[in-house]
């Protein structure tokens, strides 16, 4: 059997088994149809593509989201949403897209009545997805929100509750769970290949440019929820946690800032914190705004170490495997990580795949976060607490990639 169907074998098996329940009654016990691609990857004729609403046009809707529908299989840009008309009308033109798909914020609610549109893709600062997801719910659309999910765990509650009422889905934008490093690193551990995994470090910072407009929203605390940490350090909380695929029961954390830097007047700059989990496991996390850039993370177990850095770039992720006999340096398949996001969401709705990143997902690491803020904030109080949450499914079990893009 060649990895490629084996692997292919895992996503059929897994999609009627791990996922039955999250896929009740829907269309996702159909069978792939003929044009499948590699990976149990399905590409979809134009008409058939799940259309896209962008709420936000700014640096990683342009860069790396609108780019990535070129290389989507199942998902299609339909509209865009900005406040900025000129911007709006520019891209839409770009993209082949009729004046009729431009939005504002102000018009926002009329996409209930546009049937191009099934899925809102919130690229906002932080401070506006709660209002923007909800509105979109309520209008009718699935969602598709970025990290971190809001500002507050009370606005995450809502953006759930909102969801569940209009009965349509609502995933947050990991894009770790869908990308090929991630999922090598969390099948070796959960196959028990470094042993019983003991430490998990993650180190995820760089340096805020207060002169750019994408980093002054983040350096300002009702806006970003917590500069750094909720920025960055949101992958290192979420890697910690899919990484073991166990939950902490113990925080504790600890900040340095530099309040003569005029970037930290309202968030913390430098946060370090450690989470004790069930399994005896401990991580180590840090994240800063004032340090070389870095996305870096290991798992140490009993018998070997695996070192992802960079683990969480757009691209360039690079694995290290040590204390084991085989490759030291894996190859790790480069594909567009947007297009793949976007096209497992459109899996989901269709009914085809379960949904992996989701809100109580982004939940938990709003509630982390808080946690962190508030050991650090007093010192590094240890904070205990189950925060009641259980992944309902392994990314590791059911997420795969295609080998080439
Ligand atoms: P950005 O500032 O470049 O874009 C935000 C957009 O919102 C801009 O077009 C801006 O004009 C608009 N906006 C509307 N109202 C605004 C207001 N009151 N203040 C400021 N901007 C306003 O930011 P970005 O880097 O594109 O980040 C957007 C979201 O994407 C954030 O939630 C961020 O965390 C997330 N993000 C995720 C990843 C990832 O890898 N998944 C990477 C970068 C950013």
């Amino acid at each position: 059997m060649t990895e490629e169907i084996s692997r292919r074998t895992l996503f059929e098996m897994t999609m009627a088994g791990a996922s039955a329940a999250a896929l009740a009654g829907t269309a996702a016990a159909q069978t792939p149809r003929p044009d499948e691609g590699p990976a149990g990857w399905v590409r979809y004729p134009e008409s058939e593509k799940v259309g896209y609403a962008i709420v936000g046009l700014g640096k990683l809707a342009l860069e790396e989201i609108i780019p990535g529908f070129k290389n989507a299989r199942g998902s299609k840009l339909a509209a865009v949403v900005s406040g900025d008309p000129a911007k709006a009308r520019r891209v839409a033109a770009e993209n082949g897209l009729p004046a009729t798909a431009v939005y504002s914020y102000e018009n926002y609610d009329r996409i209930a009545n546009d049937p191009r549109i099934q899925v809102v893709y919130i690229v906002l600062p932080n401070s506006m997805h709660a209002e923007y997801t909800i509105r979109a719910l309520k209008a009718g659309k699935h969602v598709l929100c970025e990290k971190p999910m809001a500002t507050n765990v009370a606005d995450a509650e809502a953006m759930i509750a909102a969801a569940r009422q209009a009965n349509r889905k609502l995933m947050i934008a990991y894009r770790c769970h869908y990308e090929p490093l991630n999922l090598e690193v969390m099948r070796r551990v959960r196959a028990g290949a470094i042993g019983k995994p003991r430490l998990v470090v993650t180190n995820m910072g760089r340096q805020a440019d207060p002169t750019q407009s994408f980093d002054r929203w983040r350096l300002d605390m009702a806006m970003s929820g917590g500069g750094a940490l909720a920025d960055m350090g949101v992958y290192g909380v979420n890697a910690a946690r899919y990484l073991l695929n166990e939950e902490p029961t113990e925080v504790q954390a600890w900040s340095s800032t530099d309040r003569s830097d005029p970037r930290f007047k309202s968030t913390e700059d430098l946060i370090v914190w450690q989470f004790r989990f069930p399994s005896g496991a401990i991580c180590n996390g840090s994240t800063s705004f004032s340090c070389s850039p870095t996305m870096a993370y290991e798992v140490i177990g009993e018998t070997g170490r695996l070192v992802g850095d960079p683990a969480a770039f757009y691209g360039g992720n690079r694995l290290r495997v040590e204390g084991q006999p085989g490759e030291r340096e894996p190859k790790i398949v480069q594909i567009d990580q947007f297009a793949r996001e976007m096209d497992w969401m459109s899996d989901v709705v269709r009914g085809r795949a379960p949904m992996v990143s989701t809100g109580e997902e982004g939940l938990q690491d709003m509630r982390l976060m808080k946690a962190i803020m508030d050991s650090a904030a007093q010192g590094g109080a240890t904070i205990k607490s189950d925060w009641g949450y259980r992944r309902a499914v392994d990314p590791a079990a059911v997420v795969d990639v295609p080998r080439a893009v």
